[in-house]
């Protein structure tokens, strides 16, 4: 239901349906949700099979949550696709043979019980509740109290989450910036992107995608406990299962957790793992999408927290610093390595990678010494003094190359607000507070010194300017 089937995959056994699903589904991709025939006609399954109607609305039920919802477009009975999609239940012989066809899929997760109070409905048995299409406009309106408004977007572009394989990187930073409206709980949006942070470390390390959950107990737990919202219980139960409704989250082991499979322990049994989704982690390995990604990240939930021991304690350390974790304390060259960054970890000066100086002096002679951002020309006593800047650091983790087009020409101050992250500069050569996006100035440009947008962005994803 959530990924979608190609109907081109199914072709075989679509049989009567395939005009009626080619309607309903123009761009190839249907989602459907089969359910058994029933044996008995009386109990709440047989009744909603029965009851059901196109534009009805169901819920998606689990563990006491609503996880999604999404509009029936079509209702079917077919054996044959259902054996296709499905297979056949082992036990009972039986298929999945009535199917929805479902559309404004969303996912989301709010408590079950407080709506089903006001519908005035008893809880689901099953894993599915059913609202009639005149409660609907009612039932919307106590959905959307409880959680910030979810765009419902067309089935073709995805619903809430981007079809397995085609995640592309606005995708991905559009998945980020929203974890609030996968759940509305301020501790668990905090869980959630220190989760994606750590998930992030584990990539660069080269540790692998999907970790069981006894992983995260030793690894997570204590970075929750430092870096978590004020709170005296730490559960890792929500991030390593619930997750899954940003869309980059998957969790691969159990089938269906069942109510004997909620504790982690029983997870670490079941073999359980969880873990960033591989699209999602395809994209994070490239240099420009992860710098965005964590900037995003940083920026976007954790305005109060130390974010550069936060980043050292997820094995981002190079990430809150725009040369890296060892290019930062290297300057001038004549000023000695006299720096005001603060609490920067002083590298060995053998592990720094060479500069060119050469490079350096003429991007300042070009600019004959003054800030691009400032105009500031800093007079010394026989002459003046500016700093080489580069872009896109040159040192892990940023790898950028020691180039002209990589370079500025900044006063100290600037330099040093540049290289920690305070300012950016946006597309169209504004520079940035970070903090508020408030405009500084325009950068000052010089016709013989063409500067690489691409180094530009990069820098401007570390700041999280990139939305
Ligand atoms: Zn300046």
């Amino acid at each position: 239901m959530r990924k979608g089937i190609r109907l081109s995959d199914y072709e075989h056994a679509i049989g009567e349906h395939a005009v009626e699903l080619k309607r309903i589904f123009p761009d190839g991709v249907a989602r459907l949700w089969g359910s058994t025939p029933t044996q008995q006609t009386g109990n709440a399954k047989a009744v909603a099979l029965r009851d059901r109607k196109v534009g009805d609305e169901v819920l998606f039920y689990a563990q006491n949550m609503f996880i999604a919802r999404a509009r029936i477009l079509g209702l079917l009975h077919n054996p044959d696709l259902a054996t296709a999609v499905w297979g056949v239940d082992e036990e009972t012989r039986t298929t999945w043979e009535h199917i929805m066809a479902l559309g404004d899929v969303v996912e989301f997760e709010v408590a079950a019980e407080p709506i089903l109070t006001a519908l005035a409905m008893t809880p689901p048995l099953r894993s599915l509740t059913l609202v009639r299409a005149a409660e609907r406009r009612r039932h919307l309106g106590l959905l959307d109290g409880r959680m910030p408004t979810v765009e419902a977007r067309p089935s073709g572009e995805g619903g809430a989450v981007a079809p397995p394989g085609r995640m592309r990187r606005e995708d991905l930073l559009r998945a980020l910036g929203t974890l609030d409206a996968v759940t509305p709980d301020e501790r668990r949006i905090r869980q959630a992107s220190l989760t994606l942070l750590w998930a992030i470390g584990r990539l660069m390390s080269g540790q692998s995608r999907l970790a069981p959950s006894n992983v995260y107990q030793t690894q997570l737990e204590p970075i929750m406990q430092e870096f978590g919202s004020p709170s005296p219980s730490v559960s890792l139960e929500y991030p390593f299962r619930h997750l899954r409704g940003s869309g980059l989250w998957e969790v691969v082991g159990t089938k269906r957790p069942g109510p004997d499979q909620l504790s982690l322990a029983a997870s670490v049994e079941s073999g359980t793992h969880a873990g960033l989704r591989r699209d999602a982690a395809r994209l994070l390995r490239q240099p420009l999408a992860r710098a965005e990604a964590i900037g995003l990240l940083c920026t976007t939930y954790f305005p109060d927290v130390n974010q550069e021991e936060l980043l050292d304690r997820v094995g981002l350390g190079g990430y809150a610093h725009a040369s890296g974790a060892d290019g930062g304390a290297e300057r001038d060259g004549r000023g000695g390595s006299v720096s005001a960054l603060p609490k920067r970890r002083r590298q060995v000066t053998a592990s720094r990678p060479d500069r060119d100086q050469q490079l350096a002096h003429r991007v300042k002679l070009l600019h004959l010494h003054q800030c691009q951002v400032c105009g500031l020309r800093l007079e010394t006593r026989f002459s003046h003094y500016s700093e080489a800047a580069h872009i896109r650091g040159l040192g892990n983790p940023h790898d950028g190359p020691d180039e002209l087009c990589n370079l500025l020409c900044l006063c100290p101050n600037h330099h040093v607000q540049f290289d920690t992250l305070a300012i950016y500069i946006d597309e169209q050569w504004n520079v940035r507070s970070s903090k508020d996006g408030a405009s500084i100035g325009r950068l000052r440009r010089h016709p013989e010194h063409d500067i690489e947008a691409q180094y530009v962005e990069y820098h401007r994803g570390l700041c999280g300017g990139n939305r």
